[in-house]
């Protein structure tokens, strides 16, 4: 079995409490700031009622898509752009060559695409081509649909339709082999420092509802990637932790990402954002992505909280 949990000991996530060290992390970059959207109330409006401010742009990159959070049919990702014959979301790319040049830095060279975007309609088309071959081996419409949802996404259930999904394998099959290849124990190691991780783990097919897919790997950027990784968290586990949790630091020599889903990110510094996302396809609430300096008197007012406790003080003093 292919472990995703690793030991890196120079990563390592804590959870925070409420702490003046964090506040004041906040408080270093909480001026004035030029990119909010400036509101003027209409002359005979109700001035005791605040004008809410929209969301901020949802870059998507935290996207939970699966049967529950369906991506609607006319949904096409914004900066699709091209690597070789496949067709992807500019971020997807990025990393992507990025974490091929550190593939073939490692003497690895055969990892190949083997499909990236992928639209609504294709999808139709793969799932109703599957359940025909059961219906065909004697299946009934009911037990076919049941058993291509086993491997085959439904349509708008596909992380392939966000651009943020690539399979990659070495000799053009995508099967659990690719687990025990030289590039399949890369990946399983390596591709979440490149923010990407592989989205259908064998120990968490019960939550995904997908089967163990070694070759498939979704962008999420870091340090979600990292984080999830580093504390064996699927993506639907990932959003669920920051759901009930809403805030966490991630440490990294002398930087940390500050990560916090909220509904006011309006109240955030977003000028200094190195990501804002949604969690699920259409949501208000907004996971933002800060990167900062490690402060020198940080670390002893941190108190560690492991994941998945369930409630956050930080949360509920507030
Ligand atoms: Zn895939």
């Amino acid at each position: 079995m292919k472990k995703l949990r690793l030991a890196r000991p120079v990563i390592f996530a804590i959870m925070i409490t409420l702490t003046y060290s964090c506040q004041s992390a906040w408080a270093d970059s909480s001026g004035d700031n030029p990119e909010q959207p400036v509101f003027f109330a209409p002359e005979a409006a109700d001035a005791s009622v605040p004008v809410p401010a929209p969301p901020p742009k949802d870059s998507g990159l935290l996207w939970l898509v699966n049967p529950e959070n369906r991506l609607e049919s006319n949904f096409v990702p914004s900066s699709l752009v091209k690597s070789g014959d496949y067709r992807m979301r500019r971020e997807t790319r990025a990393a992507w060559e990025n974490m091929l040049a550190a593939l073939n830095a490692d003497g690895i060279t055969d990892l190949r695409i083997q499909s990236a975007y992928r639209t609504y309609s294709q999808q139709e088309q793969i799932f109703a081509n599957k359940k025909a071959q059961y219906t065909g081996e004697g299946h009934s419409e009911a037990e076919a649909e049941k058993l291509t949802a086993r491997s085959i996404a439904f349509p708008g259930a596909s992380e392939h339709q966000t651009g943020l999904a690539l399979d990659v394998t070495v000799n053009g099959r995508l099967n659990g082999a690719f687990a025990d290849t030289e590039a399949g124990r890369w990946i399983a190691e390596h591709c979440h420092e490149y923010g990407f991780v592989v989205r259908y783990a064998e120990e968490k097919t019960h939550i995904t509802g997908i089967i163990f897919e070694p070759w498939h790997l979704r962008y999420v950027g870091r340090p979600h990637s990292s984080f999830m990784v580093e504390n064996n968290l699927c993506l639907e586990e990932y959003a669920e932790y920051l759901d009930n949790n809403r805030l966490y630091v991630f440490w990294e020599n002398v930087r940390y990402h500050r990560v916090e889903l909220t509904q006011d990110a309006s109240a955030l510094p977003l000028e200094n954002a190195e990501d804002v996302s949604a969690l699920r396809p259409g949501s208000e609430w907004r996971v933002v992505t800060v990167i900062r300096k490690r402060p020198a008197a940080a670390l002893p007012a941190l108190s560690v909280f492991p994941p998945h406790t369930g409630n956050n003080p930080f949360l509920s003093s507030r």
